[in-house]
């Protein structure tokens, strides 16, 4: 069991100094040890921001704002007290060190938030994105936490769980009927209204795959042979001097990563040594070794050829190496003239970039982007980025196909209602209504103290 019936304290903003650092209190005892923290005789005006002199432990004090949050209109739902102090580290550590003495107790990872859910502030799939809105990187993942957070998942989930609750309670009925079978909703309607709901949950799968990428970020490797400019396509992708870049070939010796925003995905991009059949030396060699293993394991390879000299064999190799893979094909040095042509290699589009002048930098950007994407839609809001979710409803979603079948079958109502039962017991542990006390365990886990 989770406890709720203590006060816990920590300090809710980053480590290290700051303008401001945040202790928050949470628990029946919150706001008496506010006010014993700012030596106030009266209990703290509710939703009051009060400009007072704050206790820390070992004589320290400072100037703090102090605002009470009374139950239930608190992020946690219980009574909250939050100080605003300057940031300093031992400051802050000496105030959460005297609420301890207090009476509170150190909340564990993810407590605050645990407490929301338990309190039915907020529901899990808000709770996990309050996790992803703080753990964002780029701006779309921001986003796509933010509308999680506004409840759009939720909604969603609900709407089609309350469609099989009413079509559950329809069949339920109808068992009391042992003669006549489907007294309340007929065969065909059942099994119809099924294949709806089926395809309600299957869009909003649709939308994962992108969701995921926003997410979870991707891979990309940067596969060419020696001097094609490798090195100075990756620095004009991260927009920094990362890479060393030299005019002798083979010098990238190492794998060198740097993760870039690219459309919104959070790409994590892979330079490597080039891959050569025969290598100059035993450095090169690992190399080479490590650029094969960074290919297998990347979303998506970027194929660096040099448009301004002919093409080699080692470059055809590249190619096909990469084909039937996801792959954005490109000519660089697009700034010196061509001396071949895209149709003359037979690889699909060719896209010519200078690493050099930045030429067509964004349109190698969305190309990335659109061969990551694949052939789903990139929408702006996606609903589903968290895997969690998506085996839930793919779940609800083949135990309503198993439904809709036995329903058209004129299967007995139980074992319908046994399937629309499964299903909305994984949608009800997508939204927390129904979620095992162990799963709940690890997704606050993955919090850090103070959330
Ligand atoms: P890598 O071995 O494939 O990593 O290639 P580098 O990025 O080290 O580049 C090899 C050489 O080509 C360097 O001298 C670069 O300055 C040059 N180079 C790279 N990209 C371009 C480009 O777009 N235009 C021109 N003119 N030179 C480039």
């Amino acid at each position: 069991m989770f406890h709720q019936d203590d006060t816990i304290v920590a300090i809710a903003t980053p480590a290290g100094r700051g303008g401001i650092g945040v202790v928050r209190l949470s628990g029946p005892q919150a706001l008496r040890i506010g006010a014993c923290l700012a030596r106030r005789e009266q209990p703290l005006a509710p939703r009051h921001a009060t400009l007072t002199r704050v206790h820390g432990s070992n004589g320290m004090a400072d100037q703090a704002v102090v605002t009470a949050f009374p139950a239930p209109h608190s992020y946690t739902g219980e009574d909250v007290v939050e100080l605003s102090a300057h940031g300093s580290p031992p400051l802050l550590r000496s105030i959460v060190q005297a609420a301890l003495e207090a009476g509170a107790r150190l909340a564990e990872p993810g407590e605050f938030t645990l407490r929301a859910y338990l309190n039915q502030r907020i529901d899990l799939v808000q709770a996990e994105a309050v996790r992803d809105l703080v753990d964002a990187v780029t701006p779309l993942q921001a986003r796509a936490a933010f509308d999680q957070l506004e409840g759009t998942l939720t909604g969603r989930i609900r709407e089609i769980d309350a469609r099989l609750l009413d079509l559950t309670a329809r069949l339920e009925a109808s068992l009391d009927f042992p003669d006549e079978g489907y007294h309340f909703v007929e065969r065909e309607a059942a099994s119809s209204e099924l294949q709806d709901i089926g395809a309600m949950l299957r869009r909003l799968l649709s939308d994962a795959g992108r969701g995921r990428l926003i997410r979870d970020g991707a891979q990309a490797v940067i596969l060419g042979r020696p001097n094609s400019g490798k090195s100075s396509l990756f620095n004009l992708l991260a927009g920094a001097e990362r890479a060393i870049v030299t005019a002798i070939p083979g010098t990238t010796r190492d794998l060198v990563t740097e993760v870039v925003d690219v459309d919104g995905v959070p790409l994590t991009l892979i330079d490597t040594a080039g891959i050569r059949e025969i290598a100059g030396d035993d450095v090169e060699t690992e190399g080479i070794a490590r650029s094969r293993g960074a290919q297998a394991v990347a979303d998506i390879a970027i194929v660096v050829l040099d448009g301004s000299s002919p093409l080699t064999a080692e470059d055809h190799h590249v190619l096909a190496l990469t084909g039937g893979r996801p792959r954005v094909v490109v000519a660089n040095k697009a700034d010196l003239p061509a001396v071949w042509t895209a149709e003359s290699i037979d690889a699909g589009p060719v896209l010519s970039v200078s690493a050099l002048t930045g030429l067509n930098a964004d349109g190698l950007r969305s190309a990335i982007a659109a061969a990551l994407a694949g052939d789903q839609v990139a929408r702006d809001t996606p609903s589903i980025t968290n895997v969690r979710h998506v085996a839930l409803l793919e779940r609800a979603e083949a135990a309503l196909a198993r439904a809709a079948t036995a329903a058209s079958a004129g299967t007995p109502e139980e074992f319908v209602v046994l399937d629309l039962n499964e299903a909305r017991a994984a949608l009800e542990e997508v939204t927390g209504a129904r979620t095992p006390e162990d799963v709940l365990r690890v997704i606050f886990d993955k919090f850090c103290i103070g959330k």
